[in-house]
Parts: C-alpha cells; structure tokens; sequence
C-alpha cells in the first residue's frame, strides 16, 4: 500500500507532462526502466550531486543516470572537454577513424589487464552483444552460459533468465532457461544456458553438461552493481572456462571505473577474454566498448580475420571475418568526454576518496536503520551499494526475496518526496560531486523517512 506522498502540489507539471508523454510513447517513458509508481518525475537540469525537476524541486541524486555520471552532473573539466573538442573538430563526428579512438584504446589497454585490444560501440548493451558473437565465432559454439538475475541489456538472448512467475524458474542449483519478456524466439531460450551465481559446483556441472556446444559464460563479476561475486567463485570459474574451452566474458558495463579504475577484474585478479565496458566510459554520452585478447578481438579485422572451419578443409589461406560495424563508433565528443572522465579519476586519491565516501555513506546508513530496529544492509563494491532490508547474507539472485522490498519502496517514495533521487528500488552510485554535506543530508533525509513511516 504505497502512499504516493510526492503526488502533490509541489510535483503539478511533472504529472501534467507525465500526462502528455502517455499520449505519445507507451507508459510516458522511453524505457521501461524508468517508470515507477505513480508516475515518473520528470527532470530538468543537473548541477553536481543536484538535479532540479520541472516544478523546481532540488534533489541530491544518487542515480546518477544509472551510475554513468561518475563526477555528477555538468562536470566543469568534462563539458569544457566535449565543447573543445567540438570547436576544434568543427563538426560532430568525422565518420572516419581519429586520434581520440587510439587514445582511449591505449588507456583502457592500460587499465584493464583482459585488455589487449579494442573496439567500441553506441552502448553497453551492444558491447555485450558483440562480445558473445565474438566467442562464438571464435570458439565455433553456438550457446551462452549467463548467470540468473545477470542483466547485459535488453536483447533477446540476454533477456533470458527470470520471470517474475516464479513457478516457472527450476531449482536454485539448476535454473530454468525461461524469457524474461513477450517477444522472444525460442531460439534464444534453448540456447542460453543459466547458471546459479556464486554456486561453483553447480555452475561446474552444468558447464561441464553442455562444454560442447557453450561459447562463453557472461557475467557481471558484481551482479547488479552489489552482489559480488565471491573470490573462490570467480577463481573457479576463471578455471573450469579455460579448462572446457568456454571463453570467460566479463560484463563490466556497471563496474568498469566504479569498482576500481580497473574494474572487477582488478579486484579479483583475474584476466576474462573478453570485456564489455559502458557507462563511465562515455562520461555521461552514449557509449560501449569490446575488448580483450588479440588473438581474439583480430578476428573482427578486415585484413585479419579466422581460418575457415569447415571439416576437413585444408585451404587455410581463406579467412573469415567477424562483422562488426556503426555509424557513430568511437565518436569524437563521447571520447572526448571519457577521456576527460578518466583523467580526473586518475588524479592522485581520486578514487580512494570516492570509495571512503561511499563508504561513510553506507555506514551512516546502517546505523541510523539499525538503530531504528529494522534488518538492514548496505552491501556493494567501491563506489555502488544498495540498501536491502534483511540481515540474510545475500549471495546471488534468488536472495533477493529475503529482503522487505515492500517497505523499501515506502521509504524510496517518502525520499523522493523529501529530495533524494533513487528511482524506487533501485542502487546507489557515489560520484566525485558529492560534498561531505550531501552524505549527512542523505543520512538524515532517511532518518527522516523511517520517522515518517513509525508515525
Ligand atoms: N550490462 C550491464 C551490466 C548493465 O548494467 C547495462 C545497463 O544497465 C548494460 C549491460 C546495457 O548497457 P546500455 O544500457 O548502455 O545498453
């Protein structure tokens, strides 16, 4: 029973718009990820920590368009990198290839150690696209291995996992392939295996059960931003891929830059074939990039490519070659401003005052729930948490059901009404904008909340 507190005076023209915008795009939104109960609040302007909604209403986010804006919003050193690129270039985009895409090849090289090589695209979600079809062709296998509850975009195989019917998602240890929305082939449902996360056995068995036909296991080494894998998982499964000839994908589409400036893998020490990067790498622009092992990133090269593996052929002058394209690939201003983005996190302690804030936010967080009675914790990696009302250890997807997400969805809407954005629900992101006064507002906002909701 939500109460819908926000839906008042003070939010008029949001609902007016949210009105309108039903009349032109289904649900008023342009992704079904950004509706929420009542109705969306539609926004402004950011500054920093800060975005202004249009009835003028300031809230600190931590939404940060979904963890992308790691130095808030309108960073001054960011804009004026996207502005100086534009006016130097003198248009857009060359549509031909440029210095920038060689730049932020060379500094992810050096960043991420599964990075050997690299390509870029539009978003995350075609990163992990072109990194599953860049193992199948590879390895010559036509099936993926993904972790149930691990999201890598909205495509039809990666859409392939759970479903809110829970009657329909198999045993914990061995999960049904089921879609996730109306609209998917069974193509890719029979040909997506899922596997329990942070379960080595299991994960073992099935892997073992169909090694012959799995191209890669894709994952995201902290699902969701804030169940981390555990290190014996991560170890393992680093193993067992590399012993079936299963290429080991890391979707650091979330983590990449947020976790350490190396990503998950950093973390963990252990090189995947393939990565996907997205988010903070385009410093607030639409963005992706694919990289890896040469050996396997050159079988997109024109002048490279793969043997041909036809049985018994013995012509192995003839080669194949993995297709990869799009118009706005590596586009200038969006490199511009990753570049920017990465240059700051690089300054010295930048990302060791991030994490230590994040941290302080977390354990301010925890005290005041705890000292308000309830079963709560923040878990997360580095620069992302979340807030889960349950004191159960949560391991893997399944566990969410745990956690009070009822009350949680009270308290998100007391929030917003109190100025903090969170889409309900949803995770925390630290960014560079955030000041020490924003953390102790933030604490006291859900103090504020819980207040509210004991009466
Ligand atoms: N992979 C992960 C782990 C993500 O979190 C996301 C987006 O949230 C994607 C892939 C898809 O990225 P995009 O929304 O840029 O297509």
């Amino acid at each position: 029973n939500v109460e819908a507190s926000y839906v008042s005076e003070s939010n008029r023209m949001s609902v007016e718009l949210y009105e309108k915008a039903c009349k032109v795009m289904p649900g008023g939104v342009t992704a079904n990820i950004k509706y929420f109960e009542p109705h969306p609040i539609m926004m402004e302007k950011g500054t920093g920590s800060k975005l202004y909604d249009v009835d003028g209403n300031e809230y600190i986010d931590y939404l940060l368009c979904y963890g992308a804006l790691i130095h808030g919003h309108g960073n001054e050193y960011v804009m004026n990198a996207v502005f100086d690129q534009l006016k130097q270039s003198g248009t857009p985009i060359f549509g031909t290839p440029h210095v920038l895409e060689i730049n932020m090849a060379e500094k992810l090289i050096e960043l991420y150690d599964g990075i050997e090589m690299v390509r870029y695209t539009n978003s995350g979600l075609e990163a992990t696209l072109l990194a599953v079809r860049s193992a199948m062709a590879y390895t010559g296998k036509h099936k993926i291995a993904k972790f149930e509850g691990h999201y890598h975009g909205g495509s039809n195989q990666f859409l392939v996992s759970v479903n809110p019917d829970v009657s329909q998602s198999g045993s914990a240890k061995s999960p049904n392939s089921i879609p996730e929305s109306i609209g998917i082939p069974d193509f890719y449902v029979e040909n997506t295996v899922v596997l329990p996360f942070n379960d080595l056995g299991a994960t073992e068995d099935r892997l073992r059960k169909h090694a012959d036909e799995i191209a890669a296991v894709i994952l995201e080494p902290v699902q969701g931003g804030f169940i981390p894998a555990d290190i014996e998982f991560m170890k393992g499964l680093r193993k067992i891929t590399e012993e079936l000839g299963i290429l080991l994908i890391f979707d650091e589409v979330k983590t990449g830059f947020r976790v350490a400036l190396g990503g998950a893998q950093q973390i963990y020490g252990i090189k995947p074939d393939l990565t996907a990067l997205g988010k903070v790498l385009g410093g607030g622009f639409p963005v992706g990039a694919v990289g890896g092992k040469k050996e396997i990133m050159m079988i997109s090269a024109p002048n490279g490519g793969r043997d041909i593996l036809t049985a018994g052929n013995s012509n192995n002058n003839k080669k194949e070659v993995l297709f990869h394209s799009g118009t706005y690939n590596g586009h200038p201003t969006v490199l511009a401003a990753g570049l920017a983005t990465i240059e700051i996190l690089e300054q010295n302690g930048t990302m060791g005052k991030l994490i230590e804030k994040t941290n302080r936010l977390r354990n301010g967080l925890e005290h005041v729930y705890h000292q308000y009675g309830y079963d709560m914790q923040t878990i997360g990696m580095g620069t992302i948490f979340n807030i889960l009302l349950t004191s159960d250890p949560i391991k893997n997807y399944r566990d969410m059901d745990k956690a009070n997400m009822d009350l949680r969805k009270v308290i998100d809407q007391k929030l917003l009404a109190l100025g903090l954005y969170t889409k309900p629900l949803n995770r925390y992101s630290m960014s560079t904008a955030h000041t020490e006064e924003d953390i102790n507002r933030t604490i006291e906002l859900h103090e504020k909340a819980l207040k509210m909701i004991r009466g």
